[in-house]
């Protein structure tokens, strides 16, 4: 029997962070599956505002004064269409996973222009509950009354390994495939600059349940979480 029959109608929020390449955004995508939950990829959302910095020219307008970020951000439309990210009504989820953006989106990320607008819609997203969110700050910041927070880690070789596979298998014409060395050299220079950031940094709430998924298939993170959610579901009452 599926899950979301086995568990009843009560509808939790599922937070899952950690830092980047831990299996998040897998391990949400499939919770969220089982339980018929929405699933929301915040990084995906950064990465979206990113990928228009760097196609209107602005970055480094932006660089120099930061308080220019408030312009990409206007009228700024981000939403989710299954597994696909729309910015401004055009499919970008391909081209925000190049690695041009992954560079960048630690800096524009760190800007509280865009962590309070992004907050905003990510709140939103998770109104009515039922809901598997994944990033950095989702148990601290976005949704602190989470029933279930989630801090996934992973050794930095092993999360460069995953990443890599992952590009291999996404790579479109034209596109180039880094090499395993220099995408451990990003993914740590990216999870010191997103934990060593004044808004929001990445960290683990108290409350969190800490998952190292170094030596586990993605079925066991997804069975764990599963396990997880479905205690607290029988546990509550009913919302
Ligand atoms: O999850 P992903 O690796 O795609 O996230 C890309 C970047 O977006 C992170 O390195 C971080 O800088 C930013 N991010 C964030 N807060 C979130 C999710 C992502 O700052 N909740």
């Amino acid at each position: 029997m599926p899950l979301k029959q086995q568990i009843g109608n009560k509808r939790i929020i599922i937070a899952l962070d950690g830092p980047a390449a831990s299996g998040k955004s897998t391990t949400a995508r499939k919770v969220a599956q089982r339980l018929g939950y929405i699933y929301i990829d915040t990084g995906a959302m950064y990465r979206s505002v990113t990928l228009k910095a760097l196609e209107q020219g602005s970055l480094e307008v932006v660089r120099r004064s930061p308080e220019c970020v408030s312009a990409l951000l206007e009228n700024i439309s981000i939403c989710f269409q299954g597994e696909k990210i729309f910015l401004d009504g055009r499919d970008v989820s391909l081209e925000i996973r190049d690695n041009r953006v992954s560079r960048e989106v630690s800096f524009i990320s760190s800007l509280k222009p865009v962590r309070d607008r992004l907050l905003e819609m990510q709140q939103e997203f998770g109104r009515e509950r039922g809901v598997v969110m994944d990033g950095r700050d989702i148990g601290t910041v976005v949704f602190p009354d989470a029933e279930l927070k989630i801090f996934l880690v992973a050794d930095a070789r092993e999360r460069a390994k995953r990443r890599y596979l992952e590009l291999k298998a996404k790579m479109t014409e034209g596109s180039e495939l880094p090499d395993i060395e220099s995408l451990e050299e990003e993914i740590k220079s990216r999870d010191r600059a997103d934990a060593e950031r004044e808004h929001a940094p990445l960290k683990k709430h108290p409350e969190a349940v800490e998952i190292d998924t170094s030596g586990l298939t993605i079925e066991a993170q997804v069975d764990m979480v599963c396990d997880l959610a479905r205690e607290i579901i029988a546990g509550q009452p009913g919302r």
